[in-house]
């Protein structure tokens, strides 16, 4: 699925479950992990994002982490875990943070879903981009929130330059959750019915990035539930996988 294919310096998409389970964490096995660094490769490629791969180990937390223009990362220490999908283009880890956000030519930067929802962010002015993952421990501790200032703080973005994609993810449909969960979330994005309390994930996603100062008309949803649309998405409520299966969703500034 392609995403922001108006903006003409931007390459963004996310991959489908036909494209394969593309999930890497750290417990990810040796064999494994080079099948799945090879299937987001052949994505990457098919959607026309080209450079470094750099995913953040995802922990549901509320960190953003900046690729900077010159994404090296402690290679001494990284050279152990990135694989080389090629001469040029390497795959990095990000240990411990929800959210990437860069301005760097050649940098790609992504993230796993599979229920939670990925957010991307473009500034059309200052030429910088974010991907988030955002589940709903990340959102009620600020993670979209976070990004946005680190946006603001590494690049000079304004909030009312930026454009959102809220991907596809559990929808108020199957999001059924406890009662702690449900009484964080803010009456508007919950529902009490009969069959019990769900949140509306994809509307407390649009209404953090509304706080942060986006324009409403700046913000798309895709609106497909991961669960009701099996298919097309891994979901992992629905399929309870003891091994995690999950899409890339991934961006990068075209060189
Ligand atoms: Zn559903």
């Amino acid at each position: 699925m392609r995403v922001f294919s108006d903006i003409s310096w931007l390459r963004a998409a996310l991959s489908e479950r036909a494209d394969g389970n593309l999930r890497i964490g750290p417990d990810t096995p040796a064999a494994e992990k080079e099948k799945r660094e090879s299937g987001r490769r052949t994505f990457l490629i098919q959607a026309g994002i080209s450079g470094s791969l750099f995913t953040p180990f995802l922990t549901h937390s509320n960190r953003a982490g900046v690729v900077s223009d010159l994404p090296r990362p402690d290679l001494s220490k990284q050279s152990e875990r990135a694989e080389s999908f090629s001469a040029t283009a390497q795959h990095y880890y990000i240990q411990d943070a929800d959210a990437l956000i860069t301005s760097a030519k050649g940098a790609a930067i992504g993230v796993t879903v599979a229920d939670c929802a990925p957010v991307f962010l473009a500034d059309e002015k200052k030429k910088a981009i974010g991907a988030v993952h955002a589940g709903w421990r990340g959102l009620t501790t600020g993670i979209l929130e976070n990004t946005i200032a680190a946006l603001e703080q590494a690049f000079g973005s304004a909030p009312a330059d930026l454009r959102a994609w809220i991907g596809p993810c559990i929808g108020l449909c199957h999001f059924e959750v406890g009662g702690e969960v449900f009484e964080i979330f803010p009456p508007e994005v919950r529902r009490r019915t009969a069959a019990g309390l769900f949140v509306d994930l994809p509307l407390a996603c649009r209404n953090a990035l509304i706080f942060s100062g986006l324009l409403p008309e700046k913000i798309t949803i895709d609106g497909n539930c991961t669960y009701c649309a099996r298919d097309r998405f891994f979901s992992w409520r629905r399929d309870k996988p003891e091994d995690i299966q999950a899409m890339l969703a991934a961006l990068a500034i075209a060189g």
